[in-house]
């Protein structure tokens, strides 16, 4: 069944208010009152106003939520009450799905459409489907077997605890979905939160706080604490009494919140950056690989830490893939995230612009073919011309870096031998994209791709029971899946002699 797309005047009124941080059951200002500007990236305009939390408001969060997690109602509550409370958490979401789809129109600049159809039901079965492992998530019993205690018996087994206090950053890209990966394991195993949405969206976590009360998840069992990076992101990851830190975002960042976490050795996950080879084969359905590898780039503009960023097509059907991809490339409908008609929002913020368009410059200075696409759209909000490469090599930064924008480099390869190298030759391992006909071939690849994820004839196609994360450089753990509960759980061993 088709969902309605409808922009929500609520939304709109949201944004524009004043906004403040939830702390216990109390939306409160920063200690020191400060706020600051949140911008519509269509526009560049002040959409909001949202509280500036600092090392202070930090502290007061990760007490609130220590003291949550020591003492009841969240620690009394059954599993199953937990669960429940979840299960009416992602029910409350669809509910409010246009005000959800809106927000994130209005703050990140997606297309409302895309939003309402998959961030947001995404957000929704994430809490649905992790409302399901609150009472699975169990130990064992041990069968134990002591060499140096002849004919003793034990009764052994193992307790999975929460892990306690969680620190959460989150980044801009998917400021719902990404609150809702991390949210989801963490109130699933019992912890309790203290989140930090991006600077740059704050507007649906802050939403999303209000229907978490709402759904029955006791006061202090998620805190949300807005602010910047350094100012509220690094306290927060440095903070003795936070348990546990859940990080997404660059890896650059992510290698200083391992530096910070190092204080007290709180647990460290990492879900960074991506440069991921997408490979098309010449036994391929070309109809749907072309599109395939067009929406691998550019689907959320490229600002996915699994766009398939490097595309590889077989030497036989490289020119029918670049021409393919290119005419995809034109043909999108770059607008504003409000307007129907739109394909393709502008990038989030006014550094990010100039960070893809320093990208592109570089390509052209070192080189690169711009095949179509290449520059800025329009010179207000911030519009990026959905762009393909070709002719460059792994020594220019735009196939080597990150570029987060809609970027895509193509190069020819001869045969499987040669492009295995190649399509891991980077220092990130987020996914993978193969496209053939050849089922052996598919999953021969598959298995040598260093890659969390590797998808086969499909491209971004995720569900709260997938795990997603990255080798190398691109993280520690995975969300998302049971392999998420890992990340949140404390496992205690008991041994008793009898
Ligand atoms: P991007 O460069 O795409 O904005 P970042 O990695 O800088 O990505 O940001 C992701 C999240 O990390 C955001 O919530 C941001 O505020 C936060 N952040 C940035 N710098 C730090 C830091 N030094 N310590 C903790 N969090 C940070």
């Amino acid at each position: 069944m088709a969902t309605e797309i409808k922009i929500d005047e609520g939304a709109r009124r949201f944004a524009a208010a004043e906004q403040r941080m939830l702390i216990g059951s109390d939306w409160v200002e920063a200690a020191d009152g400060r706020t600051f500007e949140v911008y519509d990236p269509s526009t560049g305009d002040v959409l909001g106003h949202v509280a500036r939390g600092g090392s202070e408001d930090i502290d007061r969060a990760v007490k609130t939520a220590r003291a949550a997690f020591d003492s009841g109602p969240w620690k009394d509550m059954t599993a199953s009450e937990r669960g429940r409370a979840m299960h009416r958490l992602g029910d409350l979401i669809l509910e409010h799905g246009d005000e959800l789809a809106t927000l994130e129109a209005l703050d990140n600049g997606k297309p409302l459409g895309v939003a309402r159809v998959a961030d947001v039901p995404l957000a929704a079965d994430l809490f649905h489907y992790m409302s399901g492992w609150a009472t699975k998530n169990t130990g064992s019993t041990l069968s134990l077997n002591v060499p140096y205690m002849p004919g003793a018996k034990f009764h052994a087994y193992t307790l999975h605890e929460p892990v306690g206090v969680v620190g959460q950053i989150i980044p801009w890209n998917f400021p719902l979905l990404m609150a809702a990966w991390k949210l989801g394991p963490a109130l699933a195993c019992g912890c309790t939160v203290v989140l930090k949405p991006a600077e740059q969206t704050p507007l649906s976590a802050l939403k999303l706080g209000e229907l978490i009360l709402e759904a029955g998840i006791p006061a202090g069992v998620v805190n949300i604490v807005t602010g910047f990076g350094e100012e509220t992101g690094a306290p927060l990851a440095a903070h003795d009494e936070v348990d546990k830190i859940a990080f997404t975002g660059s890896t650059e960042v992510g290698k200083m919140i391992v530096q910070a976490a190092a204080g007290n050795l709180k647990k460290v996950s990492l879900e960074l950056g991506g440069k991921s080879p997408n490979v098309v084969f010449a036994d391929a359905d070309l109809e749907e690989s072309i599109p395939g590898a067009a929406n691998a780039i550019f689907f959320n503009h490229g600002q996915c830490c699994c766009a398939g960023s490097r595309l590889f097509a077989e030497e036989s059907i490289y020119d029918e893939v670049v021409a393919g991809v290119a005419d995809h490339a034109k043909n999108i409908k770059v607008g504003s995230g409000l307007d129907p008609q739109t394909e393709m929002g502008p990038l989030v913020s006014t550094e990010q612009l100039e960070r893809v368009c320093g990208f592109l410059d570089s390509g052209q200075a070192d080189g690169a073919e711009t095949v179509v696409g290449g520059g800025r759209v329009g010179d207000s909000g911030y519009f990026v011309e959905p762009t393909v490469l070709a002719g460059t090599n792994p020594q220019m930064k735009v196939e080597a870096e990150e570029i987060f924008g809609p970027v895509v480099t193509v190069k020819p390869f001869k045969s499987t031998d040669e492009l295995v190298p190649n399509a891991n030759q980077s220092i990130y391992g987020l996914a993978a994209g193969v496209w053939t006909n050849d089922i052996k071939k598919a999953h021969r690849t598959a298995a040598e791709l260093k890659a969390g994820t590797v998808w086969i004839n499909c491209y971004n196609v995720f569900d709260a029971a997938m795990p997603f994360g990255g080798y190398k450089e691109s993280g520690w753990g995975r969300e998302m899946g049971e392999e998420a509960l890992e990340l949140y759980t404390e496992v205690k061993a008991v041994c008793a002699q009898i």
